[in-house]
C-alpha cells in the first residue's frame, strides 16, 4: 500500500483484484508487472521529479527497456497488444507510485492506443487503412527501437481543446507534407518527447472556415526547424510533466507525420469518446495511493516514522471507514465505464462515461484531502509522499476535454434531452 520506500519488502494488493475482478490474463499479468515497477523504480524517485519539477527522464529508460512504451502497440506489430481496458489498469497502477510519469505515460500510450486497437474500430476505406497501417509502422518502430517518447499537446487557451470550435493551430498542405503554425499550452513533455502529437486545423488557400471535421494529428520532431518551448513551469501539482508551451512556427512535417488519416480523428471523437478518459486513470491511482497512506500510516508502520499507533481513535476509524467507502464506489463506477469503451456507445454508456471521469477526478483530490486531516501533521511533510498526493490529485479535475465541470454541463443537458430537441 502506498509507495515503498526503497528496502522494503511490503507487495502491495492489486488495486483490482484479477480474480474478483475477472480481469484476463493480460490484464493480471500488466498489472502485476506495472505494480511491481511501481514500487521498486517509480516510488523511490517520485520526490526528486516533484521538487525539482524536472521530467522523469530515467523511468522512460526503464520504461523502454521493459516494454513499456510499447504496451498498446499491436502485438503482431511488436508492442504489448494490450487493449484499452487493460491499459487503463496498468496505468491506475503506475498512478499509484509516481502521478507525474503516469500522466505522461498516458499521453505517449495514447498516440498508440488511438492509432492501434482504436482506429481499428473506425470506418475507412481498404486503401485508406492499408495507408493508415504502414504510417502508424514508421512511428510504432520508432518506439519500440528507438525508445521514442511521444506526447500529445492539445490545448491552446481557449475553447478547441474542450471540443467545441476548431483547433488554432494549423496546418497547410504543400509538397511532400504539411507547413504547421500554432501555440499550445499545457504541453506535458515539452523538450523530453522526442514527437509532439499536435492537433491541428487543416487550412486550404482561399478558405476562411475552419471545421473540427478537418483536425489532423500529426506528429511534429521536437527538433523540427521553427518549433520551440517557451515559458517556465513551476506548478501546484503534476510538477514532473513539465508541461510549457510549444509554438510551432512555419515548421515543415512530411506526410507521414499524419498519425490519422484527415478525417479519423473526428470520427474518432465522435464515435469512441471513451478516448477522452484514458487521463483518468492516474487519478485512480492516486485515489488509492491516498488510501494506502492512511491506513499505513495510521497502524503506525510508514518507514522512517516512529511506530505511533493512531488506529485506535473513532473518528480516524470513522474516516478510513468514509474513505473507503468512497474509494470502492469510485473504482466500481470506473470499472464499469472502461470496461464498456467501445465505438458508438449507448447514451447511458455516455453519461456514465462522464460520471466515471468527475467522479475519480473529484474523489482522488477529496480522498487526499481527508487523508492529509486524517493522519494530522507530521503526516504533510514534504518526507512523505501524501502531500504530494494531495497536490497531484488536485489536477485531475482540471484536465480537458472532460474536466469535471464540463462533465457536469454534458451529463445535466443530456440526461434532459433528446437528440433535436429545444426550448
Ligand atoms: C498537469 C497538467 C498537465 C497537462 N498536460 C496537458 C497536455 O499534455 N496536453 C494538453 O493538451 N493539455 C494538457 N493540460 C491542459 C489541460 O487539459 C487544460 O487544457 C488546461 O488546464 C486548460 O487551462 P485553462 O486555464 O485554459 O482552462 P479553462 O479556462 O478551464 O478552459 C479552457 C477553455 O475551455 C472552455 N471551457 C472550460 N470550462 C468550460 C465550461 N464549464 N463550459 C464551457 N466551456 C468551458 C472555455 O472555452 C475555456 O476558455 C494539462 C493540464 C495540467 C494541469
Amino acid at each position: 500500500m502506498g509507495a515503498a520506500p526503497p528496502g522494503t519488502a511490503r507487495t502491495d494488493p492489486p488495486i483490482f483484484d484479477p480474480a474478483a475482478f475477472r480481469l484476463t490474463e493480460q490484464e493480471a499479468a500488466l498489472t502485476a508487472q506495472a505494480r511491481a515497477f511501481g514500487q521498486v523504480v517509480l516510488a523511490p524517485r517520485a520526490a526528486r521529479w516533484d521538487r525539482e519539477a524536472s521530467f522523469p527522464t530515467s523511468n522512460y529508460h526503464d520504461m523502454a527497456a521493459n516494454g513499456l512504451l510499447g504496451i498498446c502497440i499491436p502485438a503482431e506489430e511488436g508492442g504489448l497488444g494490450a487493449g484499452y481496458r487493460a491499459y487503463c489498469l496498468t496505468a491506475a497502477e503506475l498512478g499509484r507510485y509516481c502521478g507525474a510519469t503516469a500522466l505522461t505515460w498516458n499521453m505517449h500510450v495514447c498516440s498508440t492506443l488511438w492509432t492501434g486497437a482504436l482506429t481499428e474500430d473506425l470506418e475507412m476505406d481498404t486503401a485508406t487503412r492499408a495507408e493508415h497501417r504502414r504510417r502508424r509502422r514508421i512511428h510504432y518502430d520508432r518506439i519500440l527501437q528507438g525508445g521514442a517518447i511521444y506526447s500529445q499537446p492539445f490545448s491552446e487557451g481557449g475553447a478547441a481543446a474542450a471540443g467545441t470550435v476548431a483547433f488554432g493551430t494549423t496546418a497547410r498542405r504543400v509538397p511532400g507534407g504539411f507547413v504547421v503554425n500554432g501555440r499550445k499550452i499545457f504541453a506535458s513533455l515539452a523538450g523530453h518527447a522526442d514527437y509532439y502529437g499536435i492537433l491541428c486545423t487543416e487550412v486550404r488557400e482561399g478558405e476562411d472556415r475552419r471545421s473540427r471535421r478537418d483536425t489532423l494529428y500529426l506528429a511534429v520532431p521536437k527538433d523540427a526547424p521553427g518549433v520551440t518551448v517557451e515559458g517556465d513551469w513551476d506548478p501546484l501539482g503534476m510538477r514532473g510533466t513539465v508541461s510549457r508551451n510549444l509554438v510551432f512556427q512555419e515548421v515543415f512535417v512530411e506526410e507521414d507525420a499524419a498519425l490519422m488519416p484527415p478525417g479519423l480523428y473526428f470520427q474518432a471523437a465522435t464515435r469512441w469518446p471513451h478516448m477522452f478518459i484514458t487521463l483518468s486513470p492516474t487519478y485512480m491511482g492516486l485515489a488509492q495511493a491516498a488510501y494506502d497512506f492512511t491506513l499505513r500510516y495510521l497502524r503506525g508502520e510508514w518507514p522512517g516514522t516512529p511506530p505511533v499507533k493512531r488506529r485506535m481513535y473513532p473518528t480516524k476509524q470513522i474516516a478510513v471507514a468514509e474513505m473507503h467507502v468512497m474509494l470502492e464506489q469510485t473504482k466500481a463506477l470506473w470499472f464499469q465505464a472502461i470496461t464498456e469503451a467501445g465505438p458508438d456507445p449507448t447514451k447511458e454508456q455516455v453519461l456514465r462515461a462522464w460520471a466515471a471521469q468527475h467522479t475519480v477526478m473529484e474523489n482522488a483530490a477529496a480522498l487526499a484531502a481527508k487523508a492529509v486531516r486524517t493522519c494530522g501533521g507530521q503526516a504533510m511533510l514534504k518526507s512523505l509522499p501524501l502531500e504530494r498526493i494531495y497536490r497531484d490529485a488536485r489536477c485531475g479535475s482540471l484536465m480537458l476535454p472532460w474536466t469535471a465541470e464540463l462533465c457536469i454541463d454534458r451529463i445535466g443537458r443530456e440526461a434532459l434531452y433528446e437528440k433535436g430537441e429545444t426550448d
